[in-house]
């Protein structure tokens, strides 16, 4: 007796599909960086370091844009990250930020770097690198630390741009 195939195994082969909605490069995230930037300038007007994130949905649709608020808020952990993970999990009411993209003007330190891991946010896209306090490439490389989630890291988006922004608030007379 031979052996019975069920017929669904010969039939129904889905061709494959592409299921991300967009194709994604790298100047894709070069609008996004330019008003997280925004957000670091006003930073700057007020005193604070100049340093913008923006948290984005699967869409890529803002959901939050935020700054840096240390000194207006009496906070040392209010940094921009920090702050637009706050405001997106309240707006979603959600305690983790799944599939969002958060875009930072400069390479997170170590406290935002491990709150975007505990938010599992699906990627990571910053301009500036900072070899002193950045904790991404640099320093505790948070996101090589076992047991962290599988965070899409894409740095350097208009690092010129974002070096110098944050190079001429600490030092104004190399502008
Ligand atoms: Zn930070």
């Amino acid at each position: 007796m031979g052996i019975l195939i069920p017929h669904y195994f010969s039939t129904y082969l889905l061709p494959f599909q592409d299921l991300s909605p967009m194709k994604l490069s790298k100047s894709t995230w070069q609008p996004f960086m330019i008003q997280a930037i925004r957000q670091a300038q006003i930073a700057a007007s007020q005193g604070e370091i100049p340093v913008g994130a923006l948290i984005l949905d699967h869409s890529l649709n803002i959901i939050s844009a935020q700054k840096n608020a240390t000194r207006r808020l009496h906070d040392p952990s209010a940094h921009a990250e920090i702050l637009a993970i706050r405001d997106a999990c309240s707006k979603l009411k959600k305690k983790r930020l799944d599939n969002t993209t958060i875009i930072v003007t400069l390479e997170p330190c170590v406290m935002c770097a491990a709150a975007i891991a505990e938010a599992h946010c699906k990627r990571l896209v910053f301009g500036a690198y900072d070899t002193k306090a950045g904790a991404v490439i640099h320093g505790a490389q948070v996101f090589s630390m076992p047991h962290k989630p599988n965070v899409e890291i894409i740095g350097g988006i208009m690092e010129k741009e974002n070096s110098l922004l944050i190079k001429s608030f600490f030092n104004p007379l190399r502008k």
